[in-house]
């Protein structure tokens, strides 16, 4: 699994329940990769604070904040180019 695929599986995940199967690559994945680690620890601490005071379903409004402070979160542990040395 590559860390892209790991975010779209994140995004499922805030969605609703993934396929066990999925989840064992999700966490081979995360035992080797660090900075996965941060946002899918991030994103846990989110859901499960919410899902103590409700039953199962996210509500929408709450989902779209959770999906984008998952893309926020992503892009700071992911930075798209590797910054060139300051001279
Ligand atoms: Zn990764």
């Amino acid at each position: 699994m590559k860390c892209e695929e790991l975010l779209q599986m994140l995004n499922e995940y805030v969605d609703g329940p993934v396929d066990p199967g999925v989840c064992a690559e999700f966490e081979q994945h995360l035992a080797g990769c660090n900075p996965c680690q941060v946002v899918v620890d991030n994103i846990r601490r989110t859901i499960t604070l919410y899902k103590d005071g409700t039953p199962h379903e996210l509500p929408l409004p709450f989902r779209n904040r959770l999906h984008a402070a998952l893309r926020e979160r992503w892009r700071e542990t992911h930075p798209p180019e590797k910054n060139p040395p300051a001279n």
